[in-house]
């Protein structure tokens, strides 16, 4: 039957205005993770404080392993480094059998001295040196292509050492969503990717194990992982009809959405993210409708970020003061700034009061202390009234932010990590004015400032 008309209508989203619900009246106080008081972390180790909980990362590591390995029997994931690439939580997520997925020397050393072996280390990006490729030769690392030089490099390489490189490639696709990221791979569509495969495997000198995509960031739909995995089996099917060649693994990269609300959005992200469940189904039934033997079955990769990790990061805070912007609304200035929160930019974070406050709830700005407009953690969000020196809890907080956060007008501060056993770790230590000094140099010539001192001379 034919559906009637609805007329189209857009409506301009405004931070901080009803939704058809109404608006949420209540802001719940956050007084302890896992069991700690939050007066007490910040007592014992500062504010700001960065606080980590081993139980979640492990609870939903669980969850979509189980997700995952319900739906397709050959599954592994790898943990992406540039996530969050702090030691501690790295072993976590190693200790539950992720591999180590890194996109720069720099990621793969760090991986390498978290104890996880050359071969369960999957190499992707951009950016590899020629003695960052020789190393991963060596180590018989998963080295996935991402331009025809790095091919070329690689190749060049095969004539000097003895090991035969591991490579896949990367592929980029149409898979229906906007921006497609074509700047990272060889494209499907126009043919680059098959052209990469026939190159790789005419040259006779490396073992193409692999085919990888990672086709963007928070993406709020299962569809466009079917579409992926569907065009990455077509390819391992094309490479089994022309060259007999069965490659050992597809690789769907990360980007499954964590339950953030994104700027603007009408809903908030733990009512819209897809669960870890729809998006197996979509990439599991996929390649299972591909026709693969099943008997003979790519393992399936998966290098999930920030799904993982963002629900068990939490950013608490101080409240510097309160004050009227000159249009009467309410600011509060708190000791978080967006150089802690980079993801402050695209996210309307949860934010909580740390202790029981009245339940009047006002229209309120959140700004941090740096001398910067730009300094802002959310914009109107109903908030109840704190006082100087109460503290505040911002949630989700785990993924990118302490790998993108920078030092600038103040140190960055203390990192704890809360065990099984709720016993509190501090897994990086907050920065010093030594800390920054020591990397700092002075030419002789700028040793003596030769300002006097003016109350000498009085
Ligand atoms: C960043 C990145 C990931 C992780 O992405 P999330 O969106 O955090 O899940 C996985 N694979 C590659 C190649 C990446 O660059």
């Amino acid at each position: 039957m034919k559906k009637p008309y609805v007329k189209p209508s857009i409506s301009k989203i405004v931070e901080g205005m009803p939704s058809k619900f109404g608006f949420r009246e209540v802001v719940d106080p956050i007084t302890e993770i896992d069991g700690i008081p939050v007066e007490k972390l910040i007592k014992e180790y500062g504010s700001p404080l960065f606080v980590f909980s081993e139980r979640t990362i492990r609870v939903v590591y669980r969850q979509a392993y189980m997700a995952f390995s319900t739906r397709y029997p050959k599954v592994q994931f790898a943990w992406s480094y540039k996530t969050n690439y702090l030691d501690a939580v790295c072993r976590v997520y190693h200790q539950e059998g992720a591999w180590a997925e890194v996109v720069s020397g720099f990621e793969y050393d760090k991986a390498l001295r978290n104890g996880v072996p050359g071969d369960k280390i999957i190499f992707n990006g951009p950016d590899k040196t020629r003695e960052d490729l020789a190393k991963a030769i060596k180590n018989r690392s998963l080295i996935h292509i991402d331009h025809f030089d790095e091919l070329y490099t690689i190749l060049s390489l095969t004539s000097e050492l003895e090991e035969r490189p591991q490579v896949a490639i990367r592929v980029n696709m149409d898979t229906g969503i906007y921006p497609q990221w074509d700047r990272f791979g060889f494209n499907y569509e126009n043919g680059e990717a098959w052209t990469a495969i026939t190159r790789i495997m005419m040259s006779d000198k490396m073992d193409l194990v692999g085919l990888h995509t990672h086709i963007g960031t928070y993406i709020m739909s299962p569809k466009p992982y079917g579409v992926a995995a569907h065009k990455l089996a077509q390819l391992a099917k094309q490479i089994e009809e022309k060259w007999g060649h069965r490659i050992s693994y597809i690789d769907l990269g990360g980007g499954f959405a964590s339950k953030n609300t994104l700027r603007g959005a009408y809903l908030s992200g733990k009512d819209t993210t897809p669960s870890f469940e729809q998006y197996a189904d979509a990439i599991s039934q996929a390649l299972i409708e591909s026709g693969f033997d099943s008997y003979n079955l790519p393992v399936l990769f998966l290098e999930t970020g920030r799904a993982l990790i963002d629900d068990a990061g939490y950013l608490l805070g101080t409240v510097i003061a309160n004050k009227r912007l000159a249009d009467g609304k309410r600011a509060m200035i708190i000791d978080i700034g967006v150089n802690l929160l980079f993801t402050a930019f695209w996210y309307e974070h949860e934010i909580h009061p740390a202790k029981d406050v009245p339940p009047y709830l006002e229209d309120t700005t959140v700004y941090g202390p740096l001398c910067m407009n730009i300094d802002v953690i959310r914009t109107n969000v109903k908030f109840p009234m704190l006082e100087p020196g109460d503290h505040v809890v911002i949630k989700r907080v785990g993924a990118y932010n302490t790998t993108q956060w920078l030092q600038f007008i103040n140190m960055r501060p203390n990192v704890v990590l809360i065990d099984m056993e709720g016993k509190v770790h501090v897994i990086r230590e907050r920065e010093t004015l030594e800390t920054i000094t020591s990397l700092e140099k002075v030419p002789d010539h700028l040793k003596e400032i030769g300002l006097s001192d003016t109350t000498e001379n009085n």
